[in-house]
């Protein structure tokens, strides 16, 4: 039998988890189970699905401690976002324990005669997630609270680097049995559960959503992929600097850069460039890579070898390119897969730097000689997912947000962070098909039906 191992990347001999993995006949047993259940679960209606989700928030808030230290232990997040983690997580149960009450229709005028036309929205039946490990408890529940509310059961594959952190969070949501199954697995288990669910929704890499969404779409079933991110942020030359150099550390260096919306290109404007180079070197430099579980630390560890070896390779040959590294540049002395936030300029164009998602903290400064060219520079990708704009001036900013190609804009605030309760995703290749989170997610997560309905008696 396969087995799934997750390490703890601060300290790569500590075993977190080691648990069977989930081939194609445990997925197909698993979506099963959950079609059965999806039944009772819909018979429970709207005040029974609404006190078990309630109930899901309670217990999971009441361990919140163990879960903070479980994410710490295995994905390395900082204990502060880890323990912010938990708490948007309880958070979403809250929000989408109300969602089963929500209006599920609209009611119409008939174009001629008597009668009533409504809209009813219905649960497609068994949704299945896939999840990334980066943010192991608020991504799995941001999918499965809003499909759970509107009816659905749900069959979760977690990211193998996140195993032990799913398998918790559905122990203690403690649903009835069948309807929230977590099925650890590689690829494998992720075709099956693309090949017998009723409704996907995927997070993750680019290249793995790309075959997420053909394996969903070849099944007529409907999908959403929510991937990698190239953000860029823009600095004005009107900026408050030392606020523009503060938020871009956090975007750059908070949890190790491994967040969707971290901030990977920064575009200095004008007259912004030199001292933002300085004040953002310097800002790093206070934000050194350290223990994920001291309370003061915000750039831990990144996720495997491969990861700090992919990382470590980029820079290396930028700077073979010509690039000059700033700040950081280098492994941080300690066990574990530690890099130093790094920043680097004059990054030959075609770099991969400059091309593709590294997830890792390190950023590219670029300058611009106007707002036009920060604009062009920053819509230079299909990776676009969250940019920022620091700007004194809300006009200069606002114009700009409306130029941008992006999911979200941030202005005067870092690229990286997320309202739970608004729609999220990217722009061009960062997302397909519709949003998360918020109500979006109710309508994705439900197919709408037009009843029409005559007076009885009328001809
Ligand atoms: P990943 O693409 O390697 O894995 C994501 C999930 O897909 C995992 O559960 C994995 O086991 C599964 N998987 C792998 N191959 C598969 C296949 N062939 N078929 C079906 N499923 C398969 O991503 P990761 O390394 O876990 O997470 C990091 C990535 O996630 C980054 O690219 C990051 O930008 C992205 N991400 C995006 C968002 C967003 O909302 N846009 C949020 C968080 C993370």
């Amino acid at each position: 039998m396969t087995t799934i191992d997750s390490y703890n990347p601060a300290d790569p001999d500590d075993l977190v988890a080691s648990v069977p993995s989930t081939g194609a006949e445990g997925v197909a047993a698993a979506l099963a189970g959950a079609r059965e259940a999806q039944r009772g679960w819909w018979a429970l209606g709207a005040a029974g699905r609404s006190l078990a989700l309630t109930k899901a928030a309670a217990a999971i808030e009441g361990a919140a401690d163990e879960l903070v230290e479980l994410v710490v232990r295995e994905v390395g997040k900082p204990v502060a976002e880890a323990r912010g983690e938990v708490a948007r997580t309880v958070a979403i149960w809250r929000y989408y324990a109300q969602a089963p009450f929500a209006a599920s229709g609209e009611v119409h005028e008939p174009a001629a005669g008597p009668g009533l036309l409504l809209t009813r929205r219905r649960p497609y039946g068994v949704a299945g997630l896939i999840t990334p490990w980066n943010f192991p408890l608020a991504i799995p529940t941001w999918k499965a609270a809003p499909a759970l509310a509107v009816g659905n059961a749900v069959v979760l594959k977690p990211s193998s680097e996140a195993v032990a952190v799913a398998l918790r969070l559905a122990e203690l949501a403690g649903l009835p049995e069948g309807v929230l199954t977590v099925v650890p697995g590689g690829a494998e288990a992720g075709t099956a559960l693309i090949g017998g669910a009723d409704v996907v929704s995927f997070t993750g890499s680019t290249g793995v959503g790309r075959s997420v969404i053909a394996g969903a779409t070849g099944r007529g079933i409907p999908v959403q992929a929510e991937m990698g991110g190239l953000n860029a942020a823009l600095v004005l030359p009107d900026a408050d600097i030392a606020q523009a150099a503060a938020h871009l550390a956090n975007a750059i260096a908070g949890y190790a850069g491994q967040k969707c919306t971290a901030t990977s290109r920064v575009i200095a404007v004008g007259d912004a460039y030199e001292p933002l180079a300085e004040a953002l070197a310097g800002a790093l430099a206070r934000t050194p890579a350290a223990d994920p579980s001291a309370p003061t630390t915000s750039c831990g560890p990144v996720i495997n070898r491969q990861a700090l070896e992919r990382l470590t390779d980029a820079v290396d040959t930028a700077r073979a390119g010509g690039a000059t590294v700033l700040a950081g540049g280098a492994r941080a002395e300690r066990a574990g897969w530690f890099l130093e936030p790094t920043l680097v300029e004059g990054v030959p164009a075609g770099h991969p730097l400059l091309e593709e998602e590294f997830f890792g903290p390190v950023a590219v400064l670029l300058p611009a000689a106007d707002l036009d060219e920060a604009v062009a520079l920053a819509n230079d990708t299909r990776h676009s997912l969250s940019t920022s704009v620091h700007s004194r001036s809300l006009d200069v900013a606002l114009a700009a947000a409306d130029r941008l190609d992006a999911g979200m804009v941030r202005i005067n605030a870092p690229s990286s962070g997320v309202d739970f309760h608004l729609p999220f995703g990217g722009a061009k290749g960062a997302s397909y098909g519709s949003r998360e989170q918020g109500r979006a997610a109710l309508d994705f997560y439900t197919a709408s039906r037009t009843v029409s309905v005559l007076p009885a008696g009328e001809q």
